[in-house]
């Protein structure tokens, strides 16, 4: 039996009917990690040993029958979510020793569960890219094409599932950051709504824009990831207070009569057309299963990018504004006043894309800007929030390609901000809206992964789930694994 690409619900039942044990589960993936982490370089720590004990307590468990379906599953976290004891480095030099006193609401929620955490996912510095790439600790790579980038800023943790190092992750969303990567590596992405899962432990880039979701190797997975994480927290005061469904129940591969929405402003110009073909059949797939297909127009897409590189960046400059060198983290002691250390701190810890975002943010929040950029693009939240709710008046969902590209080559755009901002056009506007959105894998360019992104409205992850599902069971996708 392969160990290796065991989706959590099969390991679940090899688990409680004692096949394998959860030790033996553990082993299997920290083996594949140390065989590929050379070239793949997805975990920035690797918790051999916490894993290990936690196995054996989750094997505890088992035999005692008090096992969910993610007891003695192993997993990786995304390097931005807190882990207590462990090393949080947000791939940042910042962070680069920085050992959390607590966990993350998800972490403990995940501990509850009998998690088994194999480690920490590399990330791009603070959760600020979409190719991995401006990881302080070097780039992941892409398991499919190791001269290609893995997406980010959750590729550690996408890269790490698509390979065998762990079955499931939790990554992080702001503008894409869940299911671009998910589509560059061919799992499954799902940022839930704005609210739905706890951020409290979450490093904080952008706080009205971040979401922790999971990254899985089905849909089934991603429900069962659900079911487990999303919950009220009074911990944050943005997460709601609102009853957790079984996601599971959503899992019926049944679409007929459903309306979907294709908003033509998501093939964008320079689109690839090998994706733009591969969504498309994508499309006629879920109309032969029944769905009701139509064009829709969302005009206002096209400010989305522009948009989001306000309200992130100040957001950002905010929320960094902590790393100062006194309380925690990184900092540089060889200075001649408060200043100098300060300003060396940050010159010295922080990374090139941080900077450019920190200097966007604050210039966009300055007295005499605010009102030309921070409040009109908060206008043009609105107006994007606005036209998500009346084409959901119309529509079930809404189905767009996930990234406009295939996974691009290491160095491609790194020298072009501007391009690398591109990548996440079709996902950035669903952060701006805050609605929950999914990326599955719908096909191969060149035995490159493509990903199909279906939106719904706000607090509607069971109709994402749903359609997932019934995409999943008609396709053969999901199954193709990585030649890594
Ligand atoms: N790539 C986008 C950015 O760099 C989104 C990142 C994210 O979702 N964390 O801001």
């Amino acid at each position: 039996m392969n160990l290796n690409h065991l989706t959590i619900h099969e390991a679940s039942r090899l688990l409680r009917s004692r096949q394998i044990s959860s030790v033996e589960l553990a082993r299997t993936a920290l083996d594949c990690a140390r065989r590929l982490e050379d070239k793949l370089h997805a975990l920035v720590t690797l918790t051999e040993e916490l894993a290990l004990n936690q196995a054996r307590k989750a094997d505890f468990r088992l035999r005692n029958g008090d096992a969910t379906p993610l007891t003695g599953v192993p997993a990786v976290l995304k390097d931005n979510i807190c882990t207590r004891g462990i090393l949080t480095t947000c791939s940042s030099r910042m962070l680069q020793n920085f050992v959390p006193p607590y966990d993350a609401t998800v972490m403990e929620r995940l501990n509850s569960h009998g998690m088994v955490l194999i480690g920490k996912g590399n990330m791009d510095e603070f959760a600020m890219g979409s190719s991995n790439e401006h990881s302080a600790f070097g780039p992941t790579r892409n398991p499919w094409d190791l001269d290609r980038v893995p997406g980010g800023s959750s590729g550690g943790p996408a890269a790490s599932v698509a390979a065998g190092e762990a079955l499931y992750a939790l990554g992080s969303d702001t503008g894409g950051s869940i299911r671009q990567p998910a589509g560059f590596c061919s799992v499954v992405g799902l940022k839930p709504t704005y609210g739905r899962v706890s951020r409290y432990g979450l490093v904080a880039f952008a706080s009205s824009l971040d979401q922790i979701g999971p990254l899985a190797r089905d849909v089934t997975d991603a429900a069962l990831i659900m079911n487990a994480i999303a919950c009220h927290d009074p911990r944050d005061s943005t997460s709601v207070r609102r009853p957790t469904p079984d996601y599971t129940q959503s899992l019926i591969p049944e679409i007929r009569g459903l309306r979907l929405g294709v908003p033509r402003e998501y093939f964008v110009e320079g689109m690839e057309e090998g994706v733009k073909q591969a969504i498309q059949a994508a499309i006629s797939r879920l109309e032969e299963l029944g769905a009701i297909v139509e064009e829709v127009s969302l005009p206002s897409t096209k400010y989305g990018l522009s948009a989001y590189y306000i309200i992130a960046p100040s957001e950002a400059s905010a929320n960094l504004a902590r790393y100062d060198g006194v309380k925690y983290g990184f900092s540089v002691q060889d200075a001649e006043n408060m200043w100098d250390a300060l300003e060396k701190t940050r010159q010295y810890g922080f990374g090139m894309e941080v900077k450019r975002r920190i200097m966007l943010g604050t210039y966009a929040l300055s007295a005499g800007y605010y009102d030309a950029y921070y409040l009109k693009a908060q206008k043009v939240r609105t107006l994007i929030r606005r036209e998500f709710n009346q084409a959901f008046e119309r529509f079930d969902a809404l189905i767009t390609p996930t990234s406009p590209t295939v996974p691009f080559k290491i160095g491609e755009k790194m020298e072009d901000p501007m391009q690398m901002y591109l990548s996440d056009v079709c996902t950035l506007p669903v952060n701006i809206a805050g609605i929950p959105g999914i990326s599955i894998p719908a096909g191969f360019v060149n035995e490159l992964p493509v990903g199909m992104q279906i939106l719904a409205k706000p607090f509607a992850e069971e109709m994402l789930l749903r359609i997932a599902f019934a995409f999943e069971q008609a396709t053969p996708w999901h199954k193709r694994k990585p030649p890594i």
